[in-house]
């Protein structure tokens, strides 16, 4: 199916595209990637009667160091986070996430800033953030703003931007002291390729003896109306020993805090359930062992 008719406008700087956004109102959209909008404008179950693309902004696409933080513009390539090397050695949990996301295409063309603000449960970059702590950069006409991850999300396929608003860039805090820290990105999917069934990333430190959860974070996909925090299972983490039965312990929070629903594609709320459990007892074990912790 073709998309119903629009205008298109191609600004080639930031200041020009809010300006745009600001005219022509909420029935503007932006477009990115293209990897959700547009099969959502073919099936016609979105109908924007102006298509903001952003792709001639040229400093929206970037990722770097800056002090404290590891700064992405909003336009980066799933692809180049899963490639870049600084990715790599400070932020594995990104290259891991970016790694399992769709095919090489959609890895291609798609970008980091239209999957956090198409805001779709099973999007895996949600829970990156999540577990990073990030912080988002979202700009108007008017002022810039930053949003913690915690309030990023509204409700299924609902962030925090606004319709006159650009997400600009995802600030994520460089974890402590390298060695001791690490994140890891696991995904139970029906075939490669697929959203997630279930999705969970973490980003521990350990002490500096590597015998305690210093600091716990954890996202989840597809296990509610929205990217979630599993908050208990954080809480049964930080300040205990690095041992099997603290994951353990985790493994049992995050199944009793997850609100997955039944669907007949990837299985009952119950199935769910007991992968979160199975999948973050994976992912804490493997991102301990990557900071140095032995015994688990
Ligand atoms: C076959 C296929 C498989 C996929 N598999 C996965 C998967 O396994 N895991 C996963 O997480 N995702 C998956 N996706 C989705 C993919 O990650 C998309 O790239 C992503 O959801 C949208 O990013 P985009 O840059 O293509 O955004 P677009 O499609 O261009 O835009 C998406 C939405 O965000 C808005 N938007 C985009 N950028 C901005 C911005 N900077 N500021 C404000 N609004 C903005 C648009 O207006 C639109 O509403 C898949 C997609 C396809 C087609």
């Amino acid at each position: 199916m073709y998309p119903k008719e629009f205008e298109y406008a191609s600004p080639t700087s930031l200041g020009e595209a809010v300006a745009l956004l600001k005219k022509m109102g909420p029935d503007a959209k932006v477009l990115a990637g293209g990897q959700s909008l547009v099969p959502l404008m073919k099936f016609r179950l979105a109908s924007p009667k102006y298509l903001l693309d952003i792709n001639g902004i040229s400093n929206l696409e970037y990722i770097k160091e800056n002090g404290k933080f590891i700064s992405v513009g909003a336009l980066t390539r799933h692809h180049s986070l899963e490639r870049s090397e600084l990715v790599k050695q400070k932020l594995g949990l990104f290259s891991e996430t970016a790694s399992w996301i769709g095919d090489p295409q959609v890895r291609n063309n798609g970008t980091i800033g239209g999957s956090l603000v198409h805001s779709d449960p099973a999007g895996d970059w949600g829970s990156a953030i999540i577990a990073s702590r990030a912080l988002l950069k979202i700009q108007s006409a008017r002022r810039e703003r930053i949003v913690d991850s915690d309030h990023f999300f509204k409700d299924t396929f609902t962030s925090a931007v606004a319709p006159n608003e650009i997400l600009t860039e995802i600030r994520v805090p460089v974890p402590p002291d390298g060695g001791r820290s690490a994140g890891a990105y696991e995904k139970l999917e029906r075939k490669a390729g697929d959203f997630a069934t279930v999705g969970v990333g973490v980003q521990l430190t350990l002490s500096r003896n590597r015998k305690t959860f210093e600091q716990a974070g954890i996202g989840l996909t597809s296990l509610g109306p929205t990217n979630l925090r599993g908050k208990k299972a954080e809480k049964a983490l930080v300040g205990k020993n690095v041992s099997l039965e603290t994951i353990e312990e985790a493994g049992t929070a995050v199944s009793e805090e997850v609100k997955p629903t039944d669907d007949v594609l990837r299985g009952s709320a119950e199935y769910k359930r007991a992968m979160a459990r199975v999948f973050l007892k994976r992912a804490l074990t493997r991102a301990a062992r990557k900071a140095g912790a032995s015994g688990v």
